[in-house]
């Protein structure tokens, strides 16, 4: 297809790659240097942006400072500022320059790396990054890749406990027989995050059977670990599957921590799966003084923290590890034809597909750089 100019579409060789990235890495610098003098939430009226546009895509290309024009007059006023350091909504979703050089290595480099042949290095990297990171919050060796256990990057955390419970659903069917579905219950305090709730919905938990448990001021809204015994005792008691038991780290209403030790203990004695939700304040435990929230976890068979929300990596990266691989592989595997490869097959290798719901995965050079430029640096 050509354009007017008779150009025609041509990709762009290494020269304008050259050119235009510097040209980007200007414009997102500004962006940087200015940051507070936006205003924080975006002061825009729904549908703005169709008034500024045209109705259909444009026949021709642009100017690359065609484009970071219009970025600049009709996108930014759109935005809401997530890296200002003013915003203080939701939760902090911090992003570093070293996070985002990394974002650039990925988005350039593109790789996909669902089986470890499709990107050895992507599945390596992401594997040793992840036992790093382990350490460094003192998770329990069961958790790291040497073992039965590992690390693996979710998009979010509602992915990672989703992706969590259908492994203990499983693995508690394989034990009590498929038909016992409607059986089975799900245990979280009213500050669980809606995750939880949306799990359950995903994973064919009946909604009646997703026990939110009442907390008040007394407790400082952490979850009473003598309200879950009597729960579950009484679920027991009329027929009922207790198998799912989720803690937070750091509640999104007031960061509340629940008792993490007393929770495992009861999920042990009742063959249940004891999942530990930090995905808002895990971060913080890399730090030896808030370590101690972390106190408990060696009971749980499952731990996420968002790495995008507090640890200086871009969105989305949010990191699991569990204690037992085997019970995700065998809740989320397939093995197609056309994914079959030696070294899959002979079992020498780990396939991040089968630790997730898509199959597709991107890589995410934003947490790996951050290591490398930024955080070793400051340790
Ligand atoms: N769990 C907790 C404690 C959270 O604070 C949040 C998000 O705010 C989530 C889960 C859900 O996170 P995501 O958006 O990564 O699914």
């Amino acid at each position: 297809m050509d354009g007017e100019g008779g150009g025609g579409l041509k990709p762009m060789d290494s020269e304008q790659l050259r050119e235009y990235g510097h040209q980007m890495v200007d414009f997102i610098a500004d962006y940087y240097k200015n940051i507070e003098n936006y205003p924080v939430l975006s002061q825009v009226e729904p549908g703005y942006l169709r008034r500024l546009l045209p109705d259909a895509a444009p026949n021709q290309p642009e100017s690359l400072q065609n484009v970071l024009d219009d970025v600049q007059s009709k996108i930014l006023p759109g935005v809401t500022h997530w890296q200002s350091p003013n915003f203080y909504a939701y939760y902090p979703s911090n992003s570093s320059v070293a996070g985002f050089l990394g974002e650039m290595l990925s988005a350039a480099i593109n790789m996909v790396g669902f089986s470890w042949i499709t990107s050895p290095a992507a599945t390596e990297l992401e594997m040793i990054v992840l036992d790093w990171l382990g350490k460094l919050l003192k998770l329990p060796q069961e958790f790291l890749s040497p073992g039965h256990g590992g690390g693996v990057i979710q998009g979010t955390a509602s992915e990672a406990v989703l992706v969590v419970l259908l492994a203990a659903r499983d693995k508690t069917l394989r034990r009590v027989g498929k038909s016992a579905l409607g059986k089975l219950v799900v245990y979280g305090s009213d500050q669980t995050h809606s995750a939880l709730q949306k799990a359950c919905q995903i994973g064919g938990v009946h909604p009646e059977n997703c026990r939110l448990l009442k907390t008040d001021s007394s407790t400082n809204y952490a979850l009473p670990p003598e309200i879950v015994s009597e729960a579950i005792s009484h679920d027991i008691s009329i027929g009922l599957i207790p198998f799912f038991l989720c803690g937070t780290v750091g509640t999104t209403s007031s960061a509340t921590v629940d008792p993490l030790y007393s929770l495992g203990k009861i999920a042990k004695s009742n063959d249940m799966w004891f999942h530990v939700d930090a995905a808002y304040a895990g971060s913080a435990c890399i730090c030896p003084e808030y370590r101690k929230y972390l106190d408990g976890v060696e009971e749980a068979d499952s731990f996420n923290m968002n790495a995008h929300k507090w640890f200086l990596t871009n969105f989305d990266c949010s990191t699991l590890w569990v204690k037992d691989r085997n019970a995700l592989i065998q809740s989320l595997s397939t093995n197609p034809e056309f994914l079959k490869n030696k070294a899959s097959q002979a079992n020498l290798v780990v396939d991040y597909k089968d630790w997730q719901i898509p199959l597709g995965r991107r890589f995410r050079f934003s947490l790996h750089t951050l290591w490398l430029l930024q955080i070793y640096n400051a340790l």
